[in-house]
Parts: structure tokens; sequence; C-alpha cells
């Protein structure tokens, strides 16, 4: 008898996987899966009448979807002509190899500009991206923007459905005034679109900076974590949300570092779509760091914390009180952070770490079993597409994009300055034992890395769709 569950047509592009492990309901199975187009067709227990299709045998693979990390800074401008070391060539390179195939940066428009004309600048800057790529739009101080409604609604119906507010940073004219906060808010919910915030408490910042200022010309990376501390990150994150009680828009933090903090939006997320990531440094390191000689080159902000917060993030993130995470790879070059000649106020800040999330949280994460391979898919994949509006990402099923890479869980790696992709120079990384080895990455059906080669760049902007706060 001739089973034919999926007609072939001579006009459309084929690929098929077989015999990868795939994660269902807990357990890894075996199986195959149809591609069409770019596009996950199906997953044929049957593959008799395939064998005229170009085929990957991947036994003995676990098959991920794509990552999709929703928190980087490529190309950051830093002022005039000055930018971070890594550019979306470099940054997404590195991503793509780990099995990151969709990004979601940052606007860097100037204010009064228009968050449409943010978009397209972004959009040319990243012409040479390896995955795929969209952009939060940054909403800086707006009172000097025409009509800053009108600009939300053209946003959105451009398909950007997210913008990030700061509760600091005033000097560089991103700190957002209560009212001005509560306006995104309702723009924000009329637009169906969500809010990312950065949450730190500038007033707090700068009263911890005259309480430890001895400290500080002493020994500033040890002052660092004192300054903006754990509060400074949970007062903001309150008075965030406190904004948000009547009007009840979608609310994002980002780069959470403090359980206390975390703890405060799972409250609220029982009367509110309220959700939040935290990022690698603060699962891997904790502020012991800051006792290195070479500490600012871990510089991040806001600062990693004791070993005691690390781990409660993992069980934070095992629980669903932290529901995503990114990296916030923001890489500089050794000679940048060395700029800083001692004074913290002039250290950048940020660390590069999109080459190696996928290994960071398999090694930390899966094989120290304080969260399930399952769980890392909705942590990596699933809850930041969806929180972020990538309709097409983030998951395996018929009719989304194609996007996914093989990993064998059964190889390891040692990070090391000669097969960094960044174009920072070094890794706060060198030397870590990783798990978790990339194999090949697919993107939108098409091989982009294979066993250390990365092709040719092929990502494209993606237009989005609501975000969607259904899973935590
Ligand atoms: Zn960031």
């Amino acid at each position: 008898m001739y089973y034919s569950p999926n007609p072939i047509s001579k006009t459309s592009n084929y690929l098929l996987l077989k015999n990868a492990l795939f994660i269902s309901g807990g357990a890894l199975k075996a199986g195959n899966m149809l591609i069409k187009d770019g596009k996950v067709f199906s997953f044929p227990n049957n593959t008799d009448n395939l064998s005229k299709i170009k085929t990957i045998d991947a036994r003995g693979l676990i098959c991920m979807p794509g990552i999709v990390d929703i928190h980087t800074h490529f190309r950051l401008k830093l002022g005039e002509h000055n930018y971070n070391s890594d550019d979306f060539e470099s940054g997404t390179k590195a991503a793509l190899s780990c099995g990151i195939t969709c990004v979601a940066d940052f606007t860097d428009q100037d204010p009064g500009d228009s968050f449409l004309s943010g978009i397209k600048k972004r959009i040319k800057d990243a012409k040479k991206s390896y995955c795929d790529y969209s952009f939060h739009c940054i909403v800086p101080s707006f009172s000097k923007m025409k009509n800053f409604s009108l600009e939300v609604k053209k946003a959105a119906d451009s398909g950007a459905f997210t913008f990030k507010i700061f509760t600091a940073y005033s000097k560089r004219g991103l700190m957002l005034s209560s009212r001005e906060i509560r306006q995104m808010l309702k723009e924000a919910k009329r637009n169906k679109a969500a809010v990312f915030v950065h949450a730190e408490k500038e007033e707090d910042i700068e009263k911890n900076s005259l309480k430890y200022a001895n400290l500080k010309k002493k020994n500033p990376m040890k002052a660092f974590p004192f300054i903006r501390s754990e509060v400074t990150e949970l007062n903001a994150v309150k008075e965030v949300i406190k904004l948000n009680e009547d009007i009840k828009a979608k609310l994002y933090f980002v780069h959470i570092s403090s359980p206390l903090s975390a703890a405060e939006i799972k409250k609220a997320s029982e009367r509110m779509p309220v959700r939040a990531e935290t990022c690698p440094q603060y699962l891997i390191f904790s502020d012991k760091i800051y006792s290195k000689k070479d500490a600012y080159l871990y510089s991040c902000c806001p600062p990693v914390r004791s070993p005691n917060a690390s781990l409660k993030l993992w069980d934070f993130l095992n629980k669903g009180v932290l529901s995503a995470v990114s990296t916030d790879s923001c890489g500089f070059s050794v000679k940048m952070k060395k700029s800083w000649g001692g004074d913290l106020d002039k250290l950048y800040m940020g660390i590069s770490s999109a080459q190696f999330l996928f290994p960071l949280i398999y090694t930390f994460g899966v094989r120290k079993k304080r969260i399930t391979l399952e769980r890392l898919k909705a942590l990596c994949c699933e809850n930041p597409a969806k929180f972020a509006g990538f309709s097409k990402k983030g998951f395996l099923k018929k009719g989304y994009d194609a996007d996914f890479f093989l990993f064998d869980p059964k190889e390891c790696f040692f990070v090391s300055k000669k097969s960094l992709l960044n174009s920072c120079g070094y890794s706060v990384y060198e030397g870590f034992k990783l798990w978790g080895k990339v194999k090949k990455v697919f993107l939108r059906g098409k091989i982009a890395y294979d066993g250390g080669k990365v092709f040719k760049p092929m990502g494209a902007y993606v237009k989005r769709t609501p975000p969607f706060f259904n899973s935590r």
C-alpha cells in the first residue's frame, strides 16, 4: 500500500531532518521533521516516500528551536562616532554559532526623532546580520517628540510592538518622569504593545554613591555593587508596577539581578501582565568577581549579586517567577574597558555573552539539575518569542519558521580566546568547560552554521505581532 502523508510539490523547497531527538512531554523522543519553503511542515513517522529530498541525519543529536534572544546591544551608540565593539556582523555571528537564530536589539534615534526613523536607521546597521532581527523602540525623554501618541501607533502598525524605558541615565536623556512613564504605559495598552523596563532607581544610586564615596575612591569595583544595590533595582521595580496598577499594560523587566525584585514582580503578575528575564552573568557569577584584579572586565549594569542570590535566581527560573533568559550581550574591547582609568563613572558597562548563552544555561542549569531541558526551551525560545511578539519563532510547530539547531549533549568544549567570534578579544568565560556543543544551526530551513563554519549573513528584519503574556 502506498502511504503519502506529505504530498511533495515540485515547485517547493524541502529539507528532511531524520532521527533527531525532540523534547516532548518531559522526555526525548526520536523523530523526523519535514521543512517546506523555510517553514516547519510536518513530523512524519514514515519517510519512505521522501527519499528524494535533501536529508540530514541527526542521529544522537538533540533538536531545539532556534533561541530568541530579545536583549542584545550590537553597534550600541555611546556618543558621537563612538560605539561598543560588537557590530551586527560580529555579534550575530557569535550568537548564531550557539543556536541564537533571532535577536531583538534597540533603536537609538535622537530625542525628537520618530520611532520609525529609528527602526529604519537600525535596519541599515543590521544589514550583515547572521540571524533574524527586530528592534525595541527606545523611548528617550519624549518632551521633544511632536505627537508621541501617533508615533507609538505608527511603530506598532509597522510591526514594532515593544518600547524600552529607563528609570535611570538622566544624563543620557533616557530617564523618564513618572508622568511620562504613565503616558507610555497608556499608549502601550492602547496599541497592544509591551513596555520593557530597565529598573534601577537613579536617586538611590546617587545617594549610595555619596554614602560609599570613600570606598569608591579606594576600590571602585568593590563599591560598585553597593552603589547599584539590589534595593535600587527593587525600588524602581516597585515604582513602575505602581504606575501600572490601574493601566495594566504589559510590562517586561529586563536584566533582573536580584531575587527581591523577581519576587515583587511575581506578586504583581497575579494582578497585571508583568514578566521578567534574567541574564547569564547573574546566574553564573557572584560579587566575588569584584575582588579580582581585572574586575573591570566583568562590569555590567546592574552588578552581579551574592552567591545565594544567584542560586535563588535559578530556583525562580525553575518555578516561573522569572520567565526568560536573555543575554544583554554588550561587548567592549579590552582597550575600551581599560580606558576607565579607575573612574567608575567612566567604565563601559557590558559583557559579550551571545556566543555562550546556550552552553552556559545547559551546563549550569540543565546538567546541574537546576532546570530541565524543557524549561530551558521555554526560557530561551518560547517565552521570549511570545513576550516580544515573534509569532513565527521560538517553537517547532507547523507553519513556524524552520529555525533550529542540533547539539550533542555528550560533547564538551573549553572557551578559549581562539574560538571567539565576537570582536572584544576576550571573554569573561575564558577557560570554562561547557557542555551542549552546538553542531548545526538552521535559519528558515537553510543551513547557517555547520561544525565551526558560519555561512553567509542571511538575517532579515522581522515584523512582529502583539506580545503574548500567557506563559511564565
Ligand atoms: Zn541592556
